[in-house]
């Protein structure tokens, strides 16, 4: 209501009115762009609740409905200027055939969770609420990114074909997708998915994962007012770590923030909220929270092959810290007498430039790293992972990362411990020859991508990929590193390689 009443919001809508003869609605602000500096002041205090206000009186102004995603009771493609994770969590399979939005990229929460879900989507494109409407005749080819408005008739059977064909060829490389992945040379490497949400496990059981890489467990703490307790949270681990025994399940600890904001809490105003309070900086800052998920952790642990990951260390007190919680978590459960199992492999999730800096410091603190590249990716090269305006600029073969991953890599060996990738890079077929070369003891990923990514680890000769890596840091810049991959490997990888970025 405050808000509402504040002249600079309504008294800019007049001004544009008057001055460019448009209506209201026309007029909207779009308060990123649109505020003079000195009115700054406002935004910068809740950007969100301003969006959210003049969100509402548009809703109002052209008579739309709210929409509540889990209750759309038709079959739809979903057009929405941005969703969040929490919104695109909410998704109903059945009804939500495929999604596109106007803001994201590849490596985005949203874009992540729509490759979980296996659901066709189209992030970052830019105008698509603006050029789509309300029953349009739409097709979304989620493996090229292109979106065609009132195909052709020919167009749909084209697509129809096409389908059937992707179809059929998934089910093939499914079946084939349960074998271990061993490389032509004979080094097996452990192929891992990633999930956000506990029922994910069968469907990555059934893509032939050996494990789960990573657990992104923030999503049980979304859609609700309250924090879920320590029992709530166990039973939710314990179905999982249940149905993957023997294999592991790598539970990565609360990464609230930034792009993965609580919803229905008030959060703090954060101006960078990806440099913020976020990760395991918001844990050590809430240890009731931290404390409840760390018990449920080791309770879970007592029933099948569970390994814990720190998110977002950016210092060794994080990691001090972090432990130290951990062994209080340990010595409570000990004092109740409730079963738990202590005994468990930590990491840390390499992602913070000082973290790739400092690996040799964090190595003796854990067993094993796991390098997130979307947010390594995102701080290195200071290119927003969530921004369609730079997601051109989001390279993963960018030298300076290739070189990150090659120095994480090295300390590990050196240091003993084991190196895993978690990040997207991990399940991105042309960039596995790389990875392998690099010295990667395991990859993680989207679990329908875990088929493709074992059948490349086949056609691959392991001892092959260490001398083309030496060729791989000799290069300047990320064309030049694709073109190699795509020289060397093309005949291998052609059915998977389309354009970097
Ligand atoms: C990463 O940053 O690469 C990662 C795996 O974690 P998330 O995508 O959840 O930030
Ligand atoms: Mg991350």
């Amino acid at each position: 209501m405050a808000l509402l009443k504040d002249k600079m919001l309504y008294g800019r809508t007049i001004e544009t009115v008057k001055q460019e003869s448009v209506n209201a609605e026309k007029s909207r602000i779009e308060p990123e762009r649109s505020f003079r500096d000195d009115d700054r002041a406002l935004f910068k205090r809740a950007p969100d609740d301003v969006v959210q206000v003049a969100d509402s009186i548009m809703h109002n102004l052209v008579g739309a409905k709210k929409i509540n995603i889990a209750a759309i009771d038709k079959r739809v493609i979903l057009v929405a200027h941005d969703l969040t994770p929490a919104e695109t969590s909410q998704i109903n399979l059945e009804r939500v055939m495929g999604f596109i939005t106007d803001r994201g990229g590849k490596a985005s929460h949203t874009g992540i969770i729509a490759r979980s879900l296996e659901i066709p989507a189209v992030v970052g494109l830019k105008n698509a609420t603006s050029s789509i409407r309300n029953d349009d005749l739409i097709i979304v080819d989620g493996k090229t990114g292109t979106v065609i408005i009132h195909p052709a008739e020919a167009t749909l059977v084209q697509y129809e074909e096409r389908k059937i064909d992707y179809e059929e060829y998934k089910a093939v490389i499914t079946r084939e997708s349960k074998a271990p992945a061993e490389s032509a040379d004979g080094v097996r490497l452990a192929v891992m998915g990633n999930i956000e949400l506990p029922e994910e496990v069968f469907a990555l059981l059934n893509y032939g994962g050996d494990g789960i890489g990573l657990y992104r467990t923030e999503f049980q703490y979304f859609n609700r007012a309250d924090f879920p307790g320590e029992d709530e949270l166990f039973d939710k681990y314990k179905d999982v770590v249940e149905v993957m025994h023997p294999k592991p399940v790598t539970i990565r600890t609360l990464d609230i923030n930034a792009d993965k904001a609580l919803t229905n809490h008030f959060s703090s105003e954060e101006t960078n909220p990806a440099l913020g309070l976020r990760g395991i900086r918001y844990c050590l800052k809430k240890p009731q929270v931290f404390k409840d998920q760390l018990r449920a952790i080791l309770r879970a642990a007592a029933f099948g092959n569970v390994r814990i990951l720190f998110p977002m260390i950016s210092t060794y007190y994080e990691i001090r810290d972090a432990n130290r919680m951990l062994d209080e978590a340990a010595e409570s459960l000990e004092k109740e007498g409730l079963p738990y199992n202590r005994d468990i492999e930590i990491g840390a999730m390499i992602e913070v430039p000082s973290a790739v800096i400092m690996a040799d410091v964090i190595a003796e603190n854990v067993d094993f790293f796991s390098i997130g590249t979307n947010d390594l990716i995102q701080y290195a090269l200071a290119i927003d992972r969530g921004n369609e305006q730079v997601a051109h600029l989001f390279q993963p073969l960018d030298p300076a990362i290739i070189r990150m991953l090659k120095h994480v890599a090295d300390v590990a060996r050196e240091k003993n411990i084991k190196v895993f990738m978690c990040g997207e890079m991990a399940g991105t077929p042309h960039h596995i020859p790389l990875l392998l070369g690099i010295g990667m003891d395991e990859l993680s990923m989207n679990p329908q991508t875990i088929p493709d990514i074992k059948r490349v680890i086949r056609s691959l000769n392991v001892e092959d990929t260490r001398s083309f890596i030496k060729e791989v840091l000799k290069q300047t810049t990320a064309k030049s590193t694709f073109e190699l991959i795509r020289d060397t490997y093309g005949s291998i990888l052609s059915e998977y390689i389309y354009t970097e970025g």
